[in-house]
């Protein structure tokens, strides 16, 4: 039998850590299903992985319902759990209850220069929508300075993002470069994890927002569900029931296409293009599929709002370990810029 010699056996890598957050802006939709939720729940497999309830980027439009915050949050994180994510498995914690956030973010943001915000596409896009709502301010401008921080503090190193967001990561990636380049320190520069990302429109085809009413909700109960799929755009080419009408052209489909099996999406593509079936048969199926599946995590969140105490326990073992985390990515930051470093008290 061969011997093998231990020291010379390389040591299998540990797998990378991964960040993402969710901002918190009140019940979440089928759009935070697809963006983001199914893919944690392959990552909590594959990845020591944490999730952070972002209050404080809700807050930059949400400054004046401030009494609503902690109401979303916690529906948040009930529905998170409700459709898998396991608190045993990965770290959950809300973003204001670990204050290192807005230290972190404070130096991050005296050493961003003004220009790299400005060029950032979001907030070119935003600006107008801003002036109108009321947050054209500070909090909204330099919220990718606080995304660098939410990053860094917990050494992210891989952040799941679709291809259309890859650029979005490299500002934080430049800021956490120049820290380490001015201080010589070694916080991670994150790379991103592509991930499946597809469109998911609102009922009415423009993207699913909140702000639109758009929206078909993770936890929406049936007779809600089956008012709003019958509520969806089809193909306005197809006026009469006998018209044929084409798939591709209709959102009714483009949600078979989520939710449906390739059986009932084959079976629509004929009935429709051949006006073999109506809109009305074909939104009946497609509501009984989409409820088949979001039936059991609506039950499952009623029964986790039921319990406050367990979602209690639930937040405050997950904050306090992301807090000891976020302590010692900045006691090694303060350190490194010998600013107020440990065990010093300047005043
Ligand atoms: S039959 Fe279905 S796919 Fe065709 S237009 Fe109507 S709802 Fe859309």
């Amino acid at each position: 039998m061969d011997v093998v010699d231990p020291s010379l056996t390389p040591k299998p890598k540990a797998p990378l850590r991964v960040m993402s957050g969710m901002r918190v802006t009140g019940a979440l939709h089928l759009g935070h299903y697809f963006g983001a939720i199914k893919n944690w729940l392959k990552l909590q497999d594959q990845h020591p992985c944490y999730f952070g309830l972002m209050d404080w980027h809700g807050m930059t439009t949400a400054y004046k319902q401030t009494a609503e915050i902690d109401h979303w949050t916690r529906d948040m994180l009930a529905d998170w759990l409700a459709w898998g994510i396991d608190p045993d498995k990965c770290i959950l914690f809300i973003q204001s209850r670990v204050p290192e956030h807005l230290e972190l973010f404070m130096i991050f943001a005296n050493l961003t220069p003004m220009g790299w915000l400005e060029r950032v596409p979001t907030w070119k896009d935003a600006v107008e929508e801003a002036k109108q709502n009321d947050t054209h301010n500070l909090g909204r401008f330099a919220y990718p300075v606080l995304q660098a921080a939410d990053v860094a503090l917990y050494r992210g190193a891989l952040i799941p993002v679709g291809a259309d967001q890859v650029s979005h990561l490299e500002l934080t990636r430049e800021i956490i470069r120049r820290l380490n380049h001015l201080y010589k320190a070694k916080l991670p520069e994150p790379q991103p994890l592509l991930t499946e990302n597809p469109l998911v429109p609102g009922l009415d085809g423009r993207k699913m927002s909140k702000s639109y009413h758009n929206s078909l909700l993770m936890a929406e109960e049936e007779k809600e569900l089956r008012k709003k799929v019958n509520q969806m755009i089809t193909d306005t080419q197809r006026v009469r029931r006998e018209d044929p009408g084409e798939p591709e052209r209709c959102t009714v489909f483009t949600y078979h296409k989520l939710f449906s099996s390739l059986e009932d999406q084959a079976w629509a593509t004929v009935g429709c293009r051949s006006a073999g079936i109506g809109c009305g048969d074909c939104k009946a199926r497609l509501y009984e599929n989409i409820n088949r599946l979001i039936a059991p995590a609506r039950e499952r969140k009623k029964d986790l709002l039921n319990n406050p105490q367990h979602l209690d326990s639930i937040i405050e073992s997950g904050c306090a370990k992301a807090r000891t985390e976020a302590q010692k990515t900045l006691r090694d930051v303060r350190e490194r810029m010998k600013f107020h470093s440990a065990g010093r008290l300047w005043f």
